[in-house]
């Protein structure tokens, strides 16, 4: 406080803490948020049906958990090598060549991570950097199919990178051209992101569809984009039910140095709190970028619990009956949900065939206002009115595109069939309700 000219004058000191540009620029996860929000209100005695949460309702396989504790009596309870233990890489590099056929793969090729989303994070941090120039029009470009998994984006653009959305239609089966890929490469392109299962479409590339698309990397490689890389999210490649099996697009041997496969136990093995994920590169280049991401972890996170690889150990090598168990259960609920929503009044779903989510187009309902008279103008307002007034929470499309999410919400069929019935009655009712 300080006297001028007779009166009081109060002098406040403004407060000069801040947030950096990049935190405050992030928006949060949409998924996790739905999630979270699910998870209080059934915390808090709501009845809400959770379709938000792309997480299975098993238990982790009994072989993984006895695992552990082992390990844990064992007191492996230290610091690990920073890109985790040799005998897990090993596992994993020698799965990677043996059963998903990418050649070139050591243990030096495999960094071991706090899940999917950390090995995505690692990656897109270990290939993309902020413009030399400053100028907004030479950052590096991601290519990004739509719609995808609300993180990549927003990963990438924490990296530096700027994300250039490659629209896909339901028509299309949620699914890239060669030729759209061809147009889309420039001299800035850096990668382009691949994640086949799918989140959220639950769709899945051929391996011909993979190797026409591999063909366009390898040209662009050699010509316009000598840069370019492949990253391929390959989380939900056990939970497959469709005609369609899983292919690695990193077998393809022209460009399995320019790609990085990611993968985990999270969704298989119904081991999403245990945070394990990791990212495979193939050849020189990619011990390169493993190395530097190896360096990243070192300066971040120092390395994983030693005692959770024990139990991912034991779930890929001793739990294959709890997951083929898991992925016929996966595959009637497809088939439930899919032929449920098909009775649904203006809800458009194409068939899932791998991963565990419908991504149905609602947009007949876009404009209209619900019996709790709340207006749906896009699918955020759509999931909100459910989740208000029929408790089911479900993840508004908007942040799996940019461009037409807004028509669709994502349901995540990670649950029982009776939830699935239970779910579609109330979307049922809360449909009927709209006017
Ligand atoms: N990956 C899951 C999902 O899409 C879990 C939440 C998240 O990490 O986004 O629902």
């Amino acid at each position: 406080m300080c006297k001028s000219e007779g009166r009081v004058r109060i002098v406040y000191s403004l407060p000069t803490m801040r947030l950096s540009q990049r935190v405050l620029s992030l928006k949060p996860s949409s998924t996790v948020a739905v999630m979270n929000k699910a998870k209080a209100l059934k915390a808090s005695g709501v009845d809400v049906l959770n379709f938000g949460a792309g997480e299975p309702d098993f238990n982790t396989p009994e072989p993984a958990k006895r695992a552990a504790i082992e390990s844990i009596t064992r007191n492996e309870t230290k610091y690990i090598d920073t890109p985790g233990d040799v005998q897990t890489r090993d596992l994993i590099a020698k799965l990677l060549s043996e059963r998903n056929g990418v050649p070139n793969v050591s243990k030096d090729h495999v960094i071991i991570t706090a899940g999917v989303k950390m090995a995505l994070y690692l990656t897109f941090q270990a290939l993309f950097d902020e413009p030399k120039s400053g100028r907004e029009e030479d950052r590096a470009e991601l290519l990004l199919p739509v719609p995808s998994w609300v993180s990549f984006a927003p990963m990438a653009r924490l990296a530096g990178a700027r994300v250039v959305e490659l629209p896909t239609t339901p028509e299309g089966q949620f699914k890239i051209t060669p030729e759209q890929l061809e147009r889309a490469i420039t001299p800035r392109t850096r990668a382009l992101l691949m994640n086949s299962p799918s989140n959220p479409c639950s769709t899945m590339y051929t391996e011909a569809e993979l190797r026409a698309l591999a063909a366009v990397i390898d040209r662009a490689g050699k010509g316009v984009a000598p840069e370019i890389m492949v990253v391929s999210d390959e989380l939900y490649q056990s939970i497959v039910f469709g005609s369609v099996p899983h292919f690695s697009i990193g077998a393809v041997k022209e460009i399995a140095e320019r790609t990085v496969t990611i993968n985990g136990p999270g969704k298989a093995f119904a081991m999403t709190g245990w945070r394990l994920g990791w990212a495979s590169g193939s050849g020189e280049f990619g011990k390169q970028l493993i190395g530097a991401m190896t360096k990243l972890q070192g300066q971040s996170i120092t390395c994983v619990p030693g005692f959770s690889l024990a139990a991912a150990r034991a779930a890929l090598t001793e739990a294959g009956a709890e997951l083929e168990t898991m992925r016929k259960a996966f595959a009637a609920r497809a088939e439930l949900i899919y032929s449920l929503l098909g009775g649904v009044a203006g809800v458009k779903v194409a068939k899932p065939i791998g991963a565990f989510y419908v991504f149905p187009d609602i947009s007949a309902h876009l404009g209209k206002t619900s019996a709790g008279g709340r207006k749906i103008n896009a699918a955020a307002d759509f999931a909100g009115a459910l989740l208000e007034e029929h408790q089911m929470a479900v993840v508004p499309g908007e942040d799996f595109s940019e461009s037409t999410g807004h028509k669709h919400i994502r349901m995540s069929f990670a649950c029982s069939e009776e939830q699935i019935r239970k779910g579609v009655d109330r979307l049922k009712a809360f449909i009927a309700g709209l006017k």
